[in-house]
């Protein structure tokens, strides 16, 4: 069995003292490739050396719609430069986050706009986050020429699932669907289309049912995926299979 965790900040300090330990988990698991998007243009440099030296870790440079105080307009040359220097799986993450109070969402649209310029340029598929702002991420990206990414952490409507599925995009399920009361975002899972879903711990963050108030990990995608073979009522190794596949032909794996 192969799996994919298609969004996991396996770069971070939280991870300093025992990343090696994870991948060695996450290799006995079948665990074959994870997908590292970035933050900040200060982390790339050391995003892509963790990658280059793990065969099994996938870079994605971007610039966070969270931290968009930090970003400089000099920042979205860097990122094309570094797009022609270094080969990446996507640009990400980036989108727009409306939940965040007092955030500057001229800046935000601005920096994702020109963010799925330099995707497009460089032909790449983009990592979306988005929180309370699924329609206007829509508008711009049909604005845009970009006709490929994931919708990481997807928790919008099914009708705007659908837009996004019809845009060319798959929408990240991760350990929220191991939340008994978690109702919206199983019937999501369990509504949409099995080959428009892709697994995502988005570790550090977002633990699941069983690791609640503990650091997120890669290896615990297992609890993801066997949450989800649970409500398509399905087999583990189909799960496994068709998501693998998806995330594959997503990032051209
Ligand atoms: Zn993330």
């Amino acid at each position: 069995m192969n799996i994919i965790d298609t969004h996991c900040h396996l770069d971070l300090p939280a991870f300093d003292k025992d990343r090696e330990q994870i991948l060695t988990s996450c290799r006995t698991l079948g665990i074959s490739n994870i997908i590292v998007p970035a933050i900040e243009s200060e982390s790339w440099h050391k995003l892509l050396n963790y990658c280059y030296y793990n065969t099994a870790l996938e870079p994605a440079l971007g610039l966070h719609p969270v931290f968009i105080k930090k970003h400089k307009r000099s920042d979205i040359d860097l990122l094309d430069q570094y797009l022609c220097d270094h080969k990446v799986c996507a640009v990400g993450e980036i989108g727009l986050d409306f939940y965040i109070e007092n955030t500057d969402k001229d800046k935000q649209i601005d920096f994702f706009e020109m963010q799925l310029s330099v995707a497009e340029k460089h032909n790449l598929p983009v990592i979306l986050h988005v929180r309370k702002a699924h329609d206007e991420v829509l508008t711009l990206i049909k604005a845009s020429n970009v006709r490929t990414g994931s919708c990481h952490a997807f928790n919008g409507s099914i009708e705007q699932a659908k837009r996004y599925i019809d845009l060319g995009f798959k929408l990240g399920f991760g350990g929220t669907m191991t939340y008994p009361g978690a109702r919206k975002i199983h019937h999501l899972a369990t509504t949409l289309p099995l080959d428009a879903i892709l697994l995502e711990t988005d570790a550090p963050d977002m633990s699941a049912y069983g690791h609640r108030g503990k650091r997120n990990q890669p290896d615990f995608i297992i609890d993801a995926l066997n949450a989800l073979a649970t409500l398509k009522k399905l087999p583990v190794e189909t799960i496994a299979a068709q998501t693998t596949q998806n995330a594959c032909e997503l990032f051209r794996l």
